[in-house]
């Protein structure tokens, strides 16, 4: 339809065509979780080296590997996904996570006929990259799913690597 569609839809393609830190971390000392998406097939590992974990939000996320296969939007948005949060502490990734998901939900409200304004206080102000390619998949309720998956998995795979390793 726009230029900014085609973009879009151009980014996707791209991180399915081409995943970002494919592949797998030793374990231990990586962290390893799976994330299952049973509306549409998608499997998503996550493999997550978390430096000292026991600094907690501010433990850095050293390396992120992807594994795992279904469609192009669980594909693409963990590519996204990892390459977003590498390098990145406990607290960026939360908030992250966090706009990414009110990117999601903001429009599935909109979807639903309900007041669409976010609450302000809520929503971090970070730079979401790449993945803002995203942001079409709100027309789709069905895949908004398969988009967050990754981010859910992730999630587990920090509170555990926080929880596991002594
Ligand atoms: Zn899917």
């Amino acid at each position: 339809m726009s230029g900014l569609e085609d973009l879009y839809r151009e980014i996707i393609l791209d991180h399915y065509r081409s995943p970002r830190n494919r592949g797998e971390l030793a374990v231990p000392p990586a962290h390893r979780t799976e994330g299952f998406n049973p509306l549409c097939g998608d499997e998503i590992v996550v493999y997550v080296d978390v430096e000292d974990p026991s600094k907690g939000a501010d433990a850095v996320i050293t390396d992120v590997k992807i594994g795992g296969q279904g469609c192009s939007i669980s594909q693409a948005s963990a590519s996204m996904m990892s390459a977003a949060v590498k390098g990145k502490t406990v607290a960026e990734v939360a908030d992250l996570t966090k706009a990414f998901k009110a990117m999601m939900s903001i429009h599935e409200s909109t979807l639903e006929g309900e007041d669409a304004a976010p609450e302000p206080d809520d929503v971090p102000e970070v730079s979401l990259g790449d993945l803002e390619a995203l942001r079409g998949v709100v027309r789709f309720p069905v895949r908004i799913k398969c988009a967050t998956l990754s981010w859910n998995t992730l999630g587990q795979a920090i509170e555990e690597a926080a929880t596991t390793t002594a």
